[in-house]
């Protein structure tokens, strides 16, 4: 039996299990997808989560990924530049969140359970034994990181306090044929990830240029869509 159970397998419920581990407890990630994700999902990794990564030892395996380095970037909308910031990264690090997920899911001393979506929770004065995928699983606590649609949440009847998204973003992994006119390419094509880059719509966003850049290359279609929008 586990010492936690962590509902959720994307970057919180992993680093969760990740850092569990560290201190020394037994760990299982139940997450409801059969297999772990493969689109791009979030692109930019502030200076203090590079930090944090960094000091955890995780750096290594995303930098084959990165394919940019921001002096600016935003929080909800709102303009932040970096650039001055007394950090070893003072920047923001465009990788796709499904690396830095891959990273850390591959230090991870117990496997995540895939196929396993928590439908039920019930507590007690021990513990709590939780349905997932079908199967009943039993710890001493559970860590509700499955999204901000959390299941675990609602079958908790917890409070979800705030105001609603005021903007709206959207990301698309999309393969872009040529270079369209008005969609300017604010990170460099990586010549390893044979010509994926970030390109965002002239006026979107106000991202700027890249503080370190690799040559770009068109190189070959990937196998998969690895180019981005965002506006
Ligand atoms: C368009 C967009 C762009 C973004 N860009 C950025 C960015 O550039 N930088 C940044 O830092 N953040 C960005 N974000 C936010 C970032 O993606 C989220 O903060 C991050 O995904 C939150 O991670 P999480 O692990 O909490 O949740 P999630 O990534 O949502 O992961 C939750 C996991 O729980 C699993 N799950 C759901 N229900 C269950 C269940 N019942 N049982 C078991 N498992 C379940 C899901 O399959 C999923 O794997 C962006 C978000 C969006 C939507």
């Amino acid at each position: 039996m586990p010492d936690v159970l962590v509902a959720g397998g994307g970057p919180t419920g992993l680093l969760t299990a990740f850092e569990l581990e560290r201190a020394g407890l037994d760990v299982l990630v139940l997450e409801r997808d059969a297999r772990p994700a493969t689109q791009s999902k979030a692109l930019g990794l502030q200076p203090r989560s590079v930090e944090v990564l960094a000091d955890r030892g995780l750096l290594a395996a995303i930098e084959p990924h990165v394919e940019a380095r921001l002096p600016g970037g935003h929080f909800s909308g709102i303009p932040i530049d970096y650039s001055d910031l007394p950090t070893p990264f003072p920047y923001q690090l465009g990788v796709e969140q499904a690396y830095v997920a891959a990273a850390i899911e591959a230090r991870l001393r117990t496997p995540v359970q895939r196929d396993a979506a928590v439908t039920v929770v019930e507590q007690d004065a021990e513990g709590v034994t939780v349905t997932a995928g079908g199967r009943d699983y039993r710890a001493g606590w559970l860590v509700a990181a499955d999204g901000g649609h959390s299941t675990v949440r609602t079958l908790l009847g917890g409070a979800f306090p705030g105001t609603p998204a005021r903007f709206s973003l959207v990301v698309a992994d999309l393969v872009l044929a040529g270079n369209p006119a008005g969609w300017a390419k604010t990170g460099t094509c990586h010549p390893a990830d044979r010509g994926s880059c970030y390109r965002f719509r002239a006026g979107g966003t106000g991202w700027s240029s890249p503080v370190k850049s690799s040559s770009g290359s068109a190189g070959t279609r990937p196998s998969r869509p690895r180019n981005y929008s965002g506006g």
